[in-house]
């Protein structure tokens, strides 16, 4: 019986995500179903048949980002195959970055005018390096660090509300971003 309501879910995914449905609609099918396990489970089979790599997915992060279970170490991954490293390091720190920081290079998105001021905004566009494919934009000061849009606590998230064991090597979640920089990085 749940398998079948599975199955449903993700037909019902299918379609809303390649017809490019807003957030919002998929939001509501999520929601719409009593038990969250079956639209959980829904949206990660998905991301899992779409995928030409073996590697369990643990959560989406984006139609193009996941953390998966590689080598029992919670990692990114992307759609395309490119991994990104531990998912607790801000995967815009792997990923190649177009910086716009001149009023020619910002002209290039908006018109004269309607920008913001390249000495007070830099806008940074973050792109897979193994597709290509633009994953984020931010735009921030100049020198400031890179924003970690969302680091969740997906061990909590596995024991707590679903209920299951976690289904890779158990960290404790927290932002190793700086750390990696700090000895990874050299100016
Ligand atoms: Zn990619």
């Amino acid at each position: 019986m749940t398998e079948e309501v599975v199955e449903a879910k993700i037909k019902e995914l299918e379609r809303l995500l390649e017809n490019k449905a807003s957030e919002d609609e998929i939001f509501r099918l999520i929601a719409s179903e009593k038990s969250p396990e079956i639209s959980f489970d829904a949206v990660i089979e998905y991301f899992q048949r779409k995928v030409s790599w073996d590697e369990r997915i643990i959560l989406p992060l984006s139609k193009h980002l996941f953390i998966v279970c590689k080598e029992g170490k919670a990692i990114v991954k992307a759609a395309c195959g490119y991994e990104f490293g531990d998912f607790r390091i801000n995967w815009k720190v792997f990923s190649k970055v177009r910086v716009r920081r001149t009023q020619e290079e910002i002209e290039e998105l908006y018109p004269p005018f309607m920008h913001s001021d390249p000495e007070w905004t830099e806008i940074r566009e973050f792109l897979c390096p193994g597709c290509g494919k633009l994953l984020a934009v931010e735009a921030v000061p100049p020198g400031y660090p890179p924003v970690f849009e969302f680091l969740p606590d997906i061990v909590t998230f596995y024991e707590k509300w679903l209920g299951r064991e976690f289904p890779c090597e158990k960290v404790d979640v927290k932002d190793l971003t700086a750390e990696y920089i700090k000895e990874n990085i050299k100016l």
